[in-house]
């Protein structure tokens, strides 16, 4: 996963949308602070990249 602001790769990003964008962003916790400040900016939830979290979820019984 890759920021679409400064196209690092990190594990968590914010899914973004501000007046200067037609369509939805992906943008790390940097670029997001910034972002976050820019006009008509929405949030519209967070990534992260390990999926096993999920297997973390052992049912018992
Ligand atoms: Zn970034």
């Amino acid at each position: 996963m890759n920021c679409d602001f400064c196209q690092q790769a990190g594990e968590l990003q914010y899914r973004i949308r501000t007046q200067a964008s037609a369509g939805w962003r992906f943008a790390c916790p940097g670029c997001w602070q910034r972002q976050s400040q820019e006009p008509g900016y929405q949030y519209g939830g967070t990534r992260k990249a390990n999926r096993r979290e999920r297997d973390r979820r052992k049912r018992r019984g």
